[in-house]
C-alpha cells in the first residue's frame, strides 16, 4: 500500500452528476481537488436521460463523457476512473480542529485531504424476477418523469409494492388511459420476490374512479418486444396469462452505494419515503454531521439528475468557502 504524499484540499468520492458538479465549482476557485469515481452511475442502464435541461434525450454516458472532459481542462482538477473508496480515517484532532482525512482506494493508495464530498449515489437492488435485469431503464424503470413521456398513449403497468407507489400512480393518467396496478407482486419460480399489496377501500374506489384497473395475480415474467428494444411486449403472470403492456413503473428496494464509508465517517442519516435511510446535511450547505464532510446528489436526496446537478454545486461552493475560511483563521 502506498501512501501519497500529495495532499488534496477537496476529494470527491464519486464522479457522476452530482460529484462532478461539485469538484466545478473547487476547481473554478484554483483548489486542489481530486474525484475518485467507480464508473457505476446509478442511471447507466437507460439508453437516454431525460427532463436535464439542455441535454433532454442524450445517453447519460455522453453526458458525464463530456462533463468530464470538461473539468480536465482546469490543472487543479484531477479524476481518477474505475476506482473505488473503499475506506476512510478521520484523522481531525479535536472537536473545533482542521478536517482532516485519509482515503484508502481499491487500487490501494492512501490518499489525504482536508475536505470530503460524498456523491456516491444509490443502488437498485433488482429482486431475481425473470426479464427484469434486462428491461431495466428500458421498458421497466422507476420514475414516471424520467422515463414515462415516451411510454405516453401506451399500455403501461405499475408494479405496486411500496406505499410510495400509490403516488406514482396518481400520476399516469396523464400519461394514457391504459393502466394496470400489478398488486400481487412478483416470483421467480415459486419463491416471492416482490411482496404483494393489501389496497383499502378507499383506495381501491380511487383507482375504479381514475380507470385504472387493478390485477392481482403475481407477476412471473418481463418479457421484451423483440421489434423495439426499448419496449415490452408483454408481462407473464404466475397463472401464465400474458398481460399486453408497452412499459411498467417498479421501485426496487433501495441501499446507499457506499453505507460503509458513512459508518467510517460516522455521518448521521435519516429515514426516507423510499425506504432507504438517506445521508442526512444542511440542505443550506450540503455539510454532513460530520465537519468537513458535504454529501450530495441521490444519496442525501434521490431525485434525478437536474436535482444532483444543484446539490453538488452547493456543495461544491460551500465546501471552497469553508477551505477559505479555515485559511483566514489560521492567519488572524
Ligand atoms: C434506470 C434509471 C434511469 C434514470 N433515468 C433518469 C433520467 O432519464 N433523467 C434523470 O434526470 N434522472 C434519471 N435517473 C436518476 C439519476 O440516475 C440519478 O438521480 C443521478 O444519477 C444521481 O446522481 P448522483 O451523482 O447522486 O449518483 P450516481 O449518478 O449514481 O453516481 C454515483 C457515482 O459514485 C460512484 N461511486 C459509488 N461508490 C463509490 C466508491 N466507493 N468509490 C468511488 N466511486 C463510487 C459510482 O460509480 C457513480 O459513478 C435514473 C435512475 C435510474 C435508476
Amino acid at each position: 500500500m502506498s501512501t501519497s504524499t500529495t495532499t488534496y484540499e477537496t476529494i470527491v468520492i464519486g464522479g457522476s452528476f452530482a460529484g462532478l458538479s461539485a469538484a466545478l465549482q473547487i476547481a473554478r476557485s484554483c483548489r486542489k481537488v481530486l474525484v475518485i469515481d467507480s464508473s457505476e452511475n446509478r442511471n447507466r442502464f437507460a439508453q437516454h436521460a431525460h427532463g436535464f435541461l439542455g441535454h433532454d434525450g442524450k445517453s447519460p454516458s455522453d453526458i458525464l463523457t463530456e462533463s468530464k472532459a470538461q473539468l480536465r481542462r482546469y490543472s487543479d482538477c484531477t479524476i481518477v476512473e474505475n476506482v473505488r473508496v473503499v475506506s476512510i480515517q478521520n484523522l481531525t484532532a479535536e472537536k473545533g480542529a482542521s478536517p482532516s482525512f485519509n482515503v484508502v482506494t481499491s487500487d490501494e493508495k492512501t490518499l489525504h485531504t482536508r475536505r470530503i464530498i460524498l456523491a456516491t449515489g444509490l443502488k437498485d437492488n433488482l429482486p431475481p424476477v425473470e426479464g427484469l435485469q434486462e428491461s431495466w431503464g428500458k421498458s421497466v424503470f422507476h420514475c414516471p418523469y424520467c422515463h414515462g413521456y415516451e411510454f405516453r398513449g401506451k399500455p403501461l403497468g405499475l408494479l405496486y409494492t411500496t406505499p410510495i407507489q400509490s403516488h406514482q400512480a396518481r400520476l399516469l393518467p396523464d400519461l394514457t388511459k391504459d393502466i394496470i396496478l400489478f398488486t400481487g407482486g412478483a416470483i421467480n419460480g415459486t419463491e416471492s420476490v416482490f411482496p404483494a399489496v393489501q389496497l383499502s377501500t378507499e383506495e381501491t374506489a380511487l383507482w375504479e374512479k381514475l380507470g385504472i384497473k387493478l390485477e392481482h395475480t403475481p407477476v412471473s415474467k418481463f418479457v421484451r418486444d423483440s421489434n423495439a428494444e426499448s419496449e415490452l411486449s408483454y408481462v407473464e403472470l404466475s397463472d401464465g396469462r400474458k398481460i399486453e403492456r408497452r412499459g411498467v413503473l417498479l421501485l426496487p428496494p433501495l441501499t446507499l452505494s457506499t453505507p460503509n464509508l458513512v459508518a467510517d465517517l460516522g455521518c448521521d442519516v435519516t429515514p426516507s419515503p423510499f425506504g432507504v435511510d438517506l445521508i442526512k446535511v444542511d440542505p443550506a450547505t450540503q455539510v454532513t454531521s460530520i465537519p468537513g464532510v458535504y454529501a450530495a446528489g441521490d444519496s442525501v436526496r434521490p431525485m434525478n439528475v437536474a436535482v444532483a446537478v444543484a446539490d453538488g454545486s452547493i456543495a461544491g461552493i460551500m465546501c471552497h468557502q469553508s477551505l477559505v475560511a479555515e485559511d483566514i483563521k489560521k492567519i488572524q
